[in-house]
């Protein structure tokens, strides 16, 4: 639901020099790799071997459900608007099948243990009450996870968030629900192709703080046309009255097959410095509210449940994705479903997804091998402000990171990317290496990886 989840935009990028323009808007990197260089797998691998020798005792478990009500100007997930006729059923269903068979592949040689859970989307709450009480039982009585006592994500929407639905999964155990807002000034809203009304969020606000569950967390967005400063100060200050736990400030994307696609594709001068000036206003007003910055886009409340997920924990093996357009984490292997921003593949893929019997293998992936989890590591430490502790990666990998990534990390300090005041033996960002996260984070793509995303045919 939340645009936490948008995944990086395709294409390839280079590492960064100083005499190469800065463009601080190359892609949000969520996952690495992304979906884009996922293909189809050759013998597509029995679940059971795969998981095997992995560590089950402190899994993710995510839930997709991939239906909204409208389908934001901005957003490129895997979500499609409604669900006609059974469909919401049929996507239960399917879900039941493959939760029972991707448990049954976990095995019982070892104990198996989920540490977090989330439900994501598209927009989780689009499903009724019945339905809502149907996905935990599925986590529950057929993943095994004990919801009441790990943390549970869920993310929503302004109208969505009923009283019916957010008692059910209070009930249930969740301790933190995402609200996406985006703005709080409705002509903003309506900009970016996502029309709403501030008294109706204001009134989802209430519905959510009514529930007690212990972390509320708001998404933001800068850089829609027609923001300035002070229409993004009154998002801001809208935010900050409910005194959330967690806000994530984002910056607007366009991607292709988006309705918000038509604004014209390239190099966008301009666009780049509003973004950046509103990314600089909105974090020095959180700093100042005494807010924690935990990564570009996350803040935290000092006090706040320290729970997941954040951006850190969505990256880390071990991680079980249920519904079509969830992903799956092995050490060595990432695998999903077939991908699409177009709604009518994605229509097409969910229908597959509610017929598929056969859930005991992967289709879809690509194999992380030595390179691309050091890689992975490095780009999901560094782009986190408490930056990586460079004993952390020696101990996990045998190697350090500047012999392994030296053009790249000489390339960020040149730029002034890194923190030349960090302690020793802690590579982390400086604050402008923070706002050039979305650089920072394509310049580790290995080429490999760049090259499967360059060759995917956005559809
Ligand atoms: S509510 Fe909007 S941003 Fe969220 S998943 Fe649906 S279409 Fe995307």
């Amino acid at each position: 639901m939340t645009a936490r989840t948008v995944p990086a935009a395709a294409g390839p990028a280079a590492v960064p020099t100083p005499a190469s323009p800065v463009r601080p808007y190359e892609s949000y990197v969520y996952a690495y790799p992304h979906k884009t260089s996922y293909r189809p797998l050759p013998g597509r691998p029995a679940l059971r071997d795969l998981w095997r020798a992995e560590p089950k005792d402190a899994l993710s478990l995510y839930l997709h459900i991939p239906f909204c009500e409208v389908r934001c100007g901005f957003c490129n997930l895997f979500t499609r608007i409604g669900a006609p006729g059974e469909l919401a059923t049929r996507y239960l269903d399917a879900l039941e099948r493959q939760a029972t068979a991707v448990r049954d592949a976990l095995g019982e040689d070892t104990p198996v243990r989920f540490a977090t859970a989330a439900f994501g989307g598209g927009t989780p709450t689009f499903l009724d009450p019945g339905e809502l009480d149907r996905l935990c039982d599925i986590a529950e009585q057929r993943m095994g996870a004990d919801l009441h006592s790990i943390a549970l994500s869920v993310e929503t929407s302004p109208a969505t968030a009923t009283a019916d639905r957010l008692a059910v999964l209070a009930g249930r155990g969740a301790t933190r629900l995402s609200l996406g807002v985006q703005s709080f000034v409705d002509d903003e809203a309506r900009a970016a192709v996502r029309p709403q009304r501030r008294a109706d969020v204001e009134a989802a606000l209430a519905r959510i703080r009514d529930t007690a569950v212990p972390v509320l967390n708001i998404d933001l967005i800068y850089g829609i046309d027609g923001q300035t400063p002070a229409s993004w100060r009154t998002s801001l200050d809208a935010a900050l009255a409910w005194r959330p736990e967690e806000l994530y400030l984002y910056p607007l994307y366009v991607r292709p097959l988006t309705g918000l696609a038509r604004r014209a594709a390239g190099p966008d001068p301009a666009w780049d410095a509003q973004r950046l000036r509103l990314y600089r206003q909105g974090r020095d007003h959180l700093l100042d509210s005494g807010y924690e910055q935990v990564s570009m886009r996350m803040f935290r409340r000092p006090g706040a449940p320290a729970q997941g997920p954040d951006d850190h924990a969505c990256q880390t093996d071990g991680m079980i994705g249920l519904g079509c357009g969830a992903r799956s984490y092995t050490s060595a292997l990432h695998y999903s479903f077939d991908y699409a921003v177009d709604m009518h593949r994605i229509r097409t893929i969910i229908d597959d997804y509610t017929a598929t019997r056969d859930f005991t293998v992967a289709r879809h992936g690509r194999p992380v091998d030595t390179d691309e989890a050091r890689r992975r590591h490095l780009l999901q430490s560094l782009l986190q402000a408490a930056g990586l502790p460079v004993a952390d990666y020696r101990h996990r990998f045998g190697t350090d990171p500047h012999t392994d990534f030296p053009a790249e990390l000489a390339g960020f300090a040149e730029r002034g990317w890194l923190d030349p005041h960090a302690p020793p033996g802690l590579l982390r960002l400086s604050p402008e290496g923070l706002a050039h996260s979305d650089a920072v984070g394509p310049a580790l793509f290995s080429p490999p990886v760049r090259a499967a995303m360059a060759a995917y045919e956005t559809r």
